[in-house]
């Protein structure tokens, strides 16, 4: 492999994409996004030649343990406060529902991490910064 970049859906953050270069076409077995190559975000890592959709459930693993471990319980509560859980008497579902909530967090989190990413590599800095 030469290209040290991984490409991933723009929508649900996967590696697991097919895509063409110069102008190609792109789409996401991961969840059926498809789009222009151009789209596909990219993360300037590969470690040791690391498998990319192994890489990339790595990291939105890692972020999704970061994110029970300090939002975790906050989280329930703003999910019950606004009525986004079922039944938050019944502590089974609430420990479900709230992991899915996790999850898909975590992967729209890693997504925006990676697009801001290139938002600075593209700007060379914040815009905001005088
Ligand atoms: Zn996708």
């Amino acid at each position: 492999m030469t290209d040290k970049n991984i490409r991933i859906c723009p929508e649900c953050g996967k590696a697991t994409v097919d895509y063409t270069i110069f102008g190609g076409t792109a789409s996401c077995r991961g969840c059926g996004w498809r789009g222009k190559e151009t789209d596909l975000l990219l993360v300037p890592m590969n470690p040791n030649g690391t498998d990319p959709e192994q890489l990339m459930v790595r990291f939105t693993l890692e972020l999704r343990t970061l994110l029970a471990k300090v939002l975790g319980t906050p989280l329930v509560r703003f999910l019950a406060d606004w009525g986004f859980l079922t039944d938050r008497t019944n502590d089974a579902l609430v420990k479900k529902e709230a992991a899915m909530y996790l999850t898909n967090v975590a992967r729209a989190v890693a997504v925006s991490i990676i697009k801001t990413r290139e938002e600075i590599a593209t700007n060379g800095r914040n815009p905001d910064a005088s």
